[in-house]
């Protein structure tokens, strides 16, 4: 039995783990969860799972909510800390989404035990502190992102990346597929947020509709395999059924696909020696028709600043996710169109101001700063 501390239990990849958890309660068990404020989603997951111990992160929520007898409430972050360091828990999954899940992210890294992680942001603005202090404890980060752990899947087995020549990770092109930046000026939210293929939370919704997604998987990607960025292809798969490619020196590609369906990796990660069972919906290959087209050559530039950051290391990383963030923040709280996102990320980025400090408070602090800067920037499209 493994006992798993779920970190962001109340969103869209707490569900599908909990969905695995479920239909494998003879080896999994739900040990621990956290959320932020969503109090009936968590305590509708309390009376089903029973988890021993409930991490609120908002304090005013955390005071408001209904105790059970049978769980241990905790709000503090060295109270978390000894949570993900507890005896008991085997598997932390990393499912905060952004920035707020580095705090999280890097203590399940300093605790040398096994990390699903599918919070991408916390790579992209903390890779060169989190991949780091998680080899010096032995800590195993299994990625559950699905391109992510397509690749870890189609590099099984083999001796190491020696042998690989390239890596092509597939983007489904989201909901405005096949139309320019130029055409997106006056898209709704309710138009971004609806992904074809993919049910997830709001803010990866809107980053796959402007495909900085793949972008910030790129970066992900860099980290999480230890490769150069030009080693890495991104190309639109619409049908999102191949979730990534690795090609091989003597010409062999492997791919790992399935139905868009996150309790897939979710499951091959829980995984230890044997895989896991659930209830997944079946390919049926005689009238699949899988397509492949270009990345956007009007997302050239975007693409090209994650290429600089996968180069560059350092804090650039942190900027980059932070601009990125207050753009889609303005872009669903109706401040800025679609089309400025792309803007406020290129001129916050221009202004960085990068030191290469990489402790956890000098990321939280670039993060703080390029925050100011990127909502001048949306103040100053606004106006
Ligand atoms: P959701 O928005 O659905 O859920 C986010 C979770 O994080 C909720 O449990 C939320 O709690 C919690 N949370 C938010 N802010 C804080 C905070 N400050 N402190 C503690 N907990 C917090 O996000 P997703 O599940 O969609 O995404 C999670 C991560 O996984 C993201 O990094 C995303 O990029 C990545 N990912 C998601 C995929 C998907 O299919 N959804 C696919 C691949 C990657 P509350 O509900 O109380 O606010
Ligand atoms: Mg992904």
């Amino acid at each position: 039995m493994k006992n798993i501390l779920l970190l962001g239990a109340t969103g869209s990849i707490g569900k599908s783990v909990l969905s695995v958890i479920k239909q494998n309660q003879n080896e999994l068990n739900l040990i621990g969860i956290s959320f932020n404020t969503n109090i009936s989603k968590g305590t509708e997951i309390i009376e089903q799972f029973s988890p021993s111990y409930v991490h609120i992160e908002n304090v005013s929520c955390f005071q408001e909510k209904k105790f059970f007898d049978t769980c241990s409430y905790i709000n503090t972050p060295s109270e978390l800390e000894d949570l993900i360091n507890h005896k008991e828990v085997d598997i932390i999954v990393c499912a905060i989404s952004g920035f707020a899940g580095l705090k999280a992210a890097y203590m399940a890294a300093s605790s040398g035990k096994k990390i699903l992680l599918a919070n991408k942001e916390s790579v992209v603005a903390g890779g060169d502190l989190i991949l780091p202090i998680a080899k010096e404890n032995k800590t195993e980060i299994i990625p559950i992102d699905s391109e992510h752990n397509a690749i870890f899947q189609c590099l099984n087995g083999e001796k190491g990346t020696e042998d690989v020549k390239k890596v092509i990770i597939t983007a489904s092109g989201g909901p405005f597929l096949n139309r320019s930046i130029s055409e997106l000026k006056n898209v709704t939210v309710n138009e971004a947020l609806a992904h074809p293929n993919w049910k997830m939370g709001n803010k990866v919704t809107i980053d796959s509709a402007t495909l900085v997604n793949k972008c910030l998987e790129l970066i992900e990607a860099k980290y999480l395999f230890n490769l150069d960025e030009n080693y890495f292809d991104l190309v639109v798969h619409p049908q999102s059924i191949i979730h990534s490619i690795v090609t091989y020196i003597d010409g062999s590609s492997i791919c790992q696909m399935s139905s868009p369906d996150m309790r897939v990796p979710i499951a091959h990660a829980m995984s230890n020696e044997n895989r896991l069972p659930i209830d997944f919906h079946s390919l049926d290959f005689t009238s699949l028709n899988l397509s492949f087209q270009e990345f956007p050559p009007d997302r050239i530039d975007i693409q090209n600043i994650a290429r600089e950051i996968c180069n560059k290391g350092s804090n650039y990383g942190a900027v980059f996710n932070a601009a990125n963030e207050i753009a889609v923040e303005s872009f669903i709280n109706g401040k800025i169109n679609f089309d400025k996102i792309y803007e406020v990320i290129y001129r916050t980025f221009d202004n960085k101001n990068v030191s290469n400090d990489l402790s956890i408070e000098s990321i939280n602090d670039i993060d703080m700063q390029t925050r100011i800067e990127a909502k001048k920037v949306v103040k100053s499209i606004t106006n």
